[in-house]
């Protein structure tokens, strides 16, 4: 066999045990700053005649990346050539880090996208004129977008907040990240620029839920290597231990023998083994 066949065994034989995908790969988007506007605001930044120019459609059906562009200014600075996303929206809304809050000098709010309930003021500038932006600022809560079929496979429902891991270079667990479900959706957690930093998110970033409640994160360690001596790692074992670990690495005691078939699964798997 070799090492593309071993992960499908790999994949298909964790499947069967956890009854499920244990681990549901979730695309990892980053968004960076960028507005939706109203028509009210669209008509006073760039004219009673223009229309919105959709330049690239993105990843949720409907929503595109607009050809205009705003600049945003607020008391201590400005920030030039931000994305304006269509379509246009009943209510402008400006989505932004806190590394940008802390440039323009404005407290925005964590908010999931939607609700501007205390949300802060900012001016934005067009090619026609300007707006005066008031109550639109906020810093998007990570969230996820799951299509239903995606939330009954993973077992979670609209609204819900979960944990998620982003693998990778540097990984990271995010909490209190919410669950969106609807048909419309593709799959994919959204993070913003400053979490994307944080956890090193690069192009094919994977996130994965973290089951809540009893299950370890399978990011962290146990605290204390687990009392299963085992000194016979068979492939099966292996198998269950991968399931069992969700992501992280396989703690394995210094004397146990691991047999060659077993070693495959981890690699197939990416595990990282350590001896204890
Ligand atoms: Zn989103």
């Amino acid at each position: 066999m070799n090492l593309s066949q071993i992960e499908a065994v790999v994949a298909r034989a964790l499947e069967e045990l956890a009854g499920g995908a244990p681990t549901f790969p979730i695309p990892v988007e980053v968004s960076a700053r960028h507005a939706h506007l109203s028509e009210a605001a669209f008509r006073k930044l760039f004219g009673q005649k223009a229309a919105l120019i959709p330049r690239r459609v993105l990843s949720q059906p409907g929503e595109f990346l607009a050809e205009q562009r705003v600049k945003l200014a607020g008391p201590k600075g400005e920030i030039s050539d931000v994305a304006v996303l269509g379509p246009l929206r009943p209510h402008t809304q400006i989505e932004l880090s806190k590394t940008d809050c802390r440039h323009l000098g404005i407290e925005a709010p964590l908010r999931l996208s939607g609700d501007v309930s205390g949300a802060a003021d900012l001016l934005v500038v067009g090619g026609h004129g300007c707006f005066e932006a008031t109550g639109s600022a906020i810093i998007p809560k990570a969230h996820l977008h799951l299509r239903p079929q995606d939330a009954a496979a993973m077992e979670i429902t609209d609204g819900m907040t979960v944990s998620v891991a982003v693998g990778g270079e540097r990984p990271t667990v995010f909490k209190g990240v919410v669950a969106r479900v609807s048909e419309d959706f593709s799959l994919a957690l959204h993070i913003d620029t400053d979490e994307a930093g944080a956890c090193m998110a690069a192009a094919g970033s994977l996130a994965y839920v973290v089951a809540a409640g009893s299950r370890a994160e399978p990011l962290a360690p146990p605290a204390r290597p687990s009392r299963d001596e085992r000194r016979l790692i068979t492939e099966s074992a292996a198998i269950a231990m991968v399931a069992e670990r969700g992501q992280g690495e396989i703690f394995l005691p210094r004397a146990a023998i691991v047999t060659p078939s077993a070693l495959d699964v981890f690699r197939a798997a990416r595990r990282q083994v350590t001896r204890y």
